[in-house]
């Protein structure tokens, strides 16, 4: 079975501030923001990461880009802009095994690469 942290929210064995949710996807306000606005879009049907989207999944994932522009509408980010973010594997920052967009906003984000 398949108990990573976000299927545990989406089977609601813990609990999270949901922003926003639809039949195949959840929004949820991730627990250490790193803006004032953080939500994680988060597929509800369990895909590991980018390193998992095939030909047969790639509808589904690409419909999280319509999810994050929707949750960004909800809360306001599509005046100003917002960022989007995935992180795969290691080298990426990925922490937890379950495909998700970061979606960033409510400031000016900065420089999208930090160099060494
Ligand atoms: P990543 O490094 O792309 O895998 O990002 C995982 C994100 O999940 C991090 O930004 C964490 O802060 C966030 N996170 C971990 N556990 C939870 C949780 N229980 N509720 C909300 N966000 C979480």
């Amino acid at each position: 079975m398949i108990d990573d942290v976000f299927c545990k929210i989406i089977n609601k064995e813990i609990s999270a501030e949901v922003v926003m949710e639809e039949k195949d996807w959840l929004a949820v306000k991730d627990i250490h923001p790193q803006a004032p606005v953080h939500v994680l879009i988060v597929p509800k049907k369990h895909i590991g990461g980018l390193g998992d989207v095939t030909d047969e999944n790639a509808e589904s994932v690409g419909k999280l880009f319509a999810a994050a522009n929707k949750v960004a509408d909800k809360l306001g980010l599509k005046e100003k802009g917002f960022r989007l973010i995935i992180n795969q594997g290691e080298h990426g920052g990925q922490l937890v095994p379950h495909l998700h967009i970061h979606l960033l906003g409510g400031k000016p984000l900065g420089p999208k690469i930090v160099r060494d």
